[in-house]
């Protein structure tokens, strides 16, 4: 079905809690296994629908945040959702407690039941309030970020949209964007220094209620970590810091050298050619259409799903006025439909949708016939390797959107990947000292972001502006304010993401087979377990750290522009 076509009807409250209900006491009154896998079955689809219903309900409002239907139902969506949760926690209780367990995990594995169990410990009737004002105070900022509006280059310009006079050749045209990006984020500093704050207080609030010391130990529920604790993501840091970080610096200080500057400044910091990043050639049109061609090559799989995207309307990547920034993929699961949503603007960041959101949505596709439901949503540490690895397996058909740009390209993006690395983790320590000690002001926590700077990117200038230099960057992090402690899984995916780019240097099926190993074991495996069985090092291994730094290095190199 067609995207314009998908009919969104309010799930209401009372409506759905009893209908959620009455499917739970068909299934709690099961006599036999077979009776209780048919009545589990009713109660997925019927979650499936709800679910589809809150997600073309918010697809609809990021599409047109001044829509004022959509804008409205978003309200409603944000303040029954706990509710619900009330209801989908009770039927998780009832699988558990299931006489036919035994039966049901055998059927669909254990881990379904591990996360089920460790979804539990993130929620009670008495935390629905403060959910509801987390709800209420996340998409604040998601608000107050979309309506952005900067005066810059003669235009009103939107957060996306500045992006690309930061990879202006011309520094002072790159400089005077980051002054003014600056001003923006400066006169809403009062307002982000609150909504933060109230976040953590909230937060602090619901974990101490569930009976944890700090959100922290709660955060890592909420990201079903089913496989690493606090102690292993610390000692994966140490890991970034001593292998990755030091390549970073030596990438850096050529890149400054290029660019001919004493001292890379937060507004050299992404351009890595002296006459410009690589840019994609070709208007949105020909880039889908090349686009196209390139799924229908890389695989059968992949082309059925590129032309079942195109077909159903599911991308909309143009940037436009009142459009939420960013990019996702969420999966409307009444209709098996993956959604790609983008603000194409016009730089290589336009491409990575086609590959990055779109290795999310592929995914996405070919999961969709799991049952239960839970088994098609991979957590977010698998589901970056997803998108990320497929981005590098994509590589043998960049010519095609960057033309004489594909060998800059390709160095754009290697080294992109591992300058990230030492930032996730950054953002990943960050949240965990906040988290610790919610009681910071946020003066406290600026200088908290710049002491991590100093850690991990001491080679970084400010270059003396003022949201740069006053250590609120951090502000500028959606994944801070929405989703904590979503950070690391980036940076653990990424590790992944270029293991399979080095497998697909040397045998480049050897590397798509086992990318589509990875995909077909969906949700069924925890991360850790899953690069086990795909055959590949764990990103938890220092030499493993090591070794990426190493194949990076003797890449550069070779291939050094
Ligand atoms: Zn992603």
């Amino acid at each position: 079905m067609k995207f314009s076509q998908m009919k969104y009807i309010r799930p209401e409250l009372e409506e759905t809690k009893a209908k959620y209900n009455e499917l739970l006491e068909n299934f709690k009154a099961s006599k036999t296994a077979e009776e209780a896998f048919a009545s589990y079955k009713e109660i997925d689809d019927y979650k499936k629908y709800v679910d589809s219903m809150f997600v073309i309900g918010e697809i609809r409002k990021t599409l047109n945040t001044k829509d004022e239907f959509y804008s409205a139902e978003q309200d409603y969506l944000d303040e029954i959702d706990p509710e619900l949760e009330e209801c989908t926690q009770e039927i998780s209780k009832a699988l558990l407690q299931s006489p036919f367990r035994k039966e049901l995990e055998q059927a669909w594995g254990s881990v379904l039941f591990t996360n089920l169990e460790i979804d539990l410990k993130t929620f009670s009737p008495a935390i629905i309030k403060d959910l509801q004002e987390e709800n209420e105070l996340t998409s604040k900022y998601d608000d107050l970020m979309a309506d952005a509006e900067i005066e810059f280059d003669g235009k009103t310009l939107n957060i996306s949209e500045m992006e690309p006079y930061f990879l202006n050749p011309d520094r002072e045209v790159r400089k005077a964007a980051a002054n003014a990006t600056s001003s923006w984020y400066m006169e809403q500093s009062d307002e982000l220094d609150d909504i933060f704050d109230k976040l953590v207080k909230v937060r602090t609030r619901i974990a101490k209620k569930l009976g944890y010391n700090s959100f922290t130990e709660l955060g890592y529920y909420r990201m079903t970590r089913n496989c690493f604790d606090d102690k292993m993501a610390g000692k994966f840091r140490e890991g970034i810091l001593e292998h990755i970080a030091p390549l970073v610096t030596k990438l850096a200080e050529k890149q400054a050298n290029q660019l001919g500057v004493s001292s890379l400044t937060i507004y050299d910091f992404g351009l890595n050619f002296p006459d410009g990043n690589p840019t994609p050639k070709g208007t949105p049109d020909e880039i889908f259409e090349h686009g196209k061609k390139m799924y229908a090559e890389l695989s059968d799989e992949t082309s059925e799903f590129f032309n079942f995207m195109i077909e159903n309307e599911l991308f909309d990547v143009l940037t436009r006025p009142n459009k939420q920034i960013g990019g996702y993929m969420d999966i409307i699961s009444l209709y098996k439909a993956p959604f790609v949503f983008a603000n194409f603007n016009g730089t290589a960041g336009d491409i990575d949708v086609l590959t990055h959101e779109a290795g999310h949505a592929y995914a996405g596709y070919v999961a969709n016939d799991l049952f239960p439901f839970e088994l098609q949503l991979a957590s977010d540490e698998i589901s970056e390797i997803h998108s990320m690895a497929m981005e590098f397996l994509t590589w043998p058909w960049m010519e095609g959107f960057f033309g004489e740009d594909t060998k800059k390209y390709y160095h754009n993006h290697l080294y992109e990947a591992v300058k990230f690395l030492p930032y996730g983790v950054m953002v990943d320590e960050f949240q965990h000292l906040i988290y610790d000690n919610p009681e910071m002001t946020p003066s406290e926590r600026n200088d908290l972001w710049l002491s991590l700077e100093a850690k991990y990117r001491s080679w970084l200038d400010m270059g003396g502006i003022p949201f740069w230099a006053e250590g609120r960057r951090w502000q500028k992090q959606l994944h801070i304010y929405t989703d904590p402690f979503y950070y690391i899984d980036y940076c653990l995916a990424g590790v992944i993401a270029l293991n399979i780019w080095a497998l697909s240097q040397k045998d480049f099926n050897a590397a798509w087979a086992m990318y589509k190993r990875i995909v077909d074991f969906a949700a069924t495996k925890t991360f850790v377990d899953l690069v086990k069985d795909s055959g590949l090092p764990s990103p938890f291994e220092p030499d493993n750290l090591k070794l990426v730094a190493d194949m990076a290095l003797e890449w550069f190199d070779k291939n050094g522009v």
